[in-house]
């Protein structure tokens, strides 16, 4: 069908802690545009699987490319590749001292050279589209986690990222705050943002994900569209995974 190669392609991934097996042969492969959902049990390496495609981890063997090139090492390279991959961890890790509109313009001001008055103008934007824009000018600290968590997402746009990767972006907040995030999420998904999302928000999953990525162990154990994997999940380890959070 597309001559377009995916955007996100892991080949053969292992990543080992001393004699933890973190990663183990992992091999997925994310097209330009679709949502991608990792779900699996605690210390399944799903965290780790997301901080090695934007180099926050190092892998030991295999290969990871986006875009078709290979993740840069180090220096500006690597620093332009983490402007290609937007992040949002569960901790919301944003600046505490500067104001919500200073951690959204800082990015592309500092590292990409944009001139402060446009980064300013397209920082709003962005906090208006995640119902944020009233609280430009005030600290993180005097927001909501989920309105931080906002923010956080607003920032990582800023870069104009190829894809989004989410680490559990609901798991830190308060039942009440989590579908505010998720709203903004399902709309990024629906602006045909590549993401890829762990999370165990189900609801999520079904609504938003055009593929379900089951880990254990490590290793991907499962991958298929959500109606399959919730309806028929073709392994054990998924089908007890499934009825401890369904
Ligand atoms: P998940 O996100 O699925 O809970 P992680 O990717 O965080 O899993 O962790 C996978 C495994 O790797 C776990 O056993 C964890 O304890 C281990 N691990 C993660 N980070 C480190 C680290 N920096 N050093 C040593 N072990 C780690
Ligand atoms: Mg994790």
């Amino acid at each position: 069908m597309s001559e377009q190669p995916d955007l996100v392609v892991l080949e053969g991934v292992h990543k080992w802690y001393g004699d933890l097996h973190a990663l183990d042969d992992v091999n997925l492969s994310i097209a330009k545009g679709e949502v991608v959902v990792v779900i699996g049990p605690s210390g399944s390496g799903k965290s780790t699987l997301c901080r090695t495609i934007n180099r926050l981890e190092t892998i030991d063997r295999g290969t990871i490319t986006i875009d078709g090139r290979p993740l840069p090492s180090g220096g500006k390279p690597l620093a332009a590749l983490r402007t290609e991959v937007g992040m949002v961890f569960h901790g919301f890790n944003l600046f505490a001292h500067k104001t919500v509109l200073d951690n959204v313009t800082l990015g592309p001001v500092r590292v990409r050279g944009d001139a402060p008055d446009e980064a300013e103008q397209h920082a709003r934007s962005l906090l208006e589209r995640v119902g944020v824009g009233d609280q430009a000018d005030k600290l993180p600290g005097q927001l909501s986690g989920g309105q931080q968590q906002r923010v956080a997402i607003a920032r990582a746009l800023a870069m104009d990222p190829k894809v989004m990767l989410f680490d559990e972006p609901t798991s830190a907040l308060d039942p009440e705050m989590i579908k505010e995030v998720l709203d903004v999420m399902v709309d990024l998904a629906r602006r045909g943002m590549t993401m890829v999302v762990v999370t165990h928000e189900m609801g999520f999953a079904r609504t938003a994900a055009d593929r379900v990525v089951f880990m254990a162990g490590g290793a991907v154990v499962e991958e298929s569209a959500p109606e399959a994997f919730f309806g028929s999940p073709q392994t054990q380890r998924a089908r007890d995974f499934l009825s401890t959070i369904l």
